[in-house]
């Protein structure tokens, strides 16, 4: 989550070539020298500026060939002649990086291709991502690229900065995901801040945190009775959250939510009010 590794940029000429030439051998478009050696001065420009947004990546050089770029991305998709870049990017991730639970199964263009349409097939400015939230990131036109961290290319300090807030009542449980900003600058502390709300990923995470929760029901079950539960429980709790940190990177939130639960004595007293619940799957059947 937050993070994934910078992908090889490929062979960029081949990408081009690929994507700007018909299966015929018909050319879509045909790139001049300066054309080509402009697009990869944008691409080593958009590595650079850490994909930042910026009048620099729009360059007139490349206005006659742009709208060949944009169109080209169609080649990225399932089943069409750039379908290897697809696969290779979203291969490289387990799981979506915006939200940590979804399946990544489309790319997200971290600068909308509407605007930057040079960049349209450019590998980094593709981040795997889960359809709601790519969805939910499409809506954010106006600020896409501004608000949004990069997962290629943000720096983010080893500090934990996800916190879930648990509440607990008659085995239902709320979890509020929030960023707190204490030994973060305050301009990135803004920037996941606005990434956890624009992606709504409280509202979002209730399923997945069933699922996840109910998939440790047996680990729970190990110490259902003994003496001492209660403190039994809350040191599995944070045991398991460092090894998700350990894992996973710090602040993924499934690391969150144990620390979380770890805190909430209420849950801690009495956690079988909502594990004995029927599991999710058949609570949806
Ligand atoms: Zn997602």
């Amino acid at each position: 989550m937050w993070k994934v590794r910078l992908p090889d940029a490929g062979d960029i000429d081949d990408q081009l070539d690929t994507a700007l030439t018909l299966k015929s051998g018909e050319k879509v478009y045909d790139l001049s020298d300066a054309e080509r050696a402009a697009i990869h001065s944008l691409y080593a420009d958009y590595d650079q500026r850490l994909g930042e947004p910026d009048a620099a990546l729009q360059p007139p050089a490349l206005a006659d060939c742009a709208e060949a770029l944009h169109g080209a991305y169609n080649q990225v998709q399932k089943g069409q002649r750039l379908a290897s870049l697809r696969s290779r990017l979203l291969s490289a991730v387990m799981e979506c990086p915006l939200c940590g639970s979804g399946d990544a199964t489309t790319l997200d263009h971290h600068l909308p291709k509407d605007e930057y349409r040079a960049l349209a097939i450019n590998p980094r400015n593709l981040v795997p991502s889960c359809q709601p939230c790519n969805r939910a990131k499409g809506t954010l036109a106006a600020l896409a690229g501004q608000g949004m961290i990069h997962a290629y290319f943000q720096v983010i300090p080893a500090v934990t900065f996800l916190k879930a807030n648990v509440t607990y009542a008659a085995g239902s449980l709320e979890v509020v995901f929030s960023i707190e900003p204490a030994g973060l600058p305050p301009a990135l502390a803004d920037r996941l801040t606005f990434q956890l709300d624009r992606l709504k990923l409280t509202e979002r995470h209730p399923d997945a945190i069933n699922i996840f929760l109910f998939s440790q029901k047996v680990a729970f079950r190990l110490f259902r009775g003994n003496p001492g539960e209660r403190e039994l429980l809350r040191q599995f709790l944070l045991d398991g959250a460092d090894t998700l940190d350990q894992d996973l990177g710090l602040n993924h939130w499934r690391a969150a939510l144990l620390k979380g639960l770890a805190a909430c004595d209420a849950f801690l007293d009495d956690p079988w009010a909502y594990l004995d619940k029927p599991p999710p799957a058949m609570n949806a059947g």
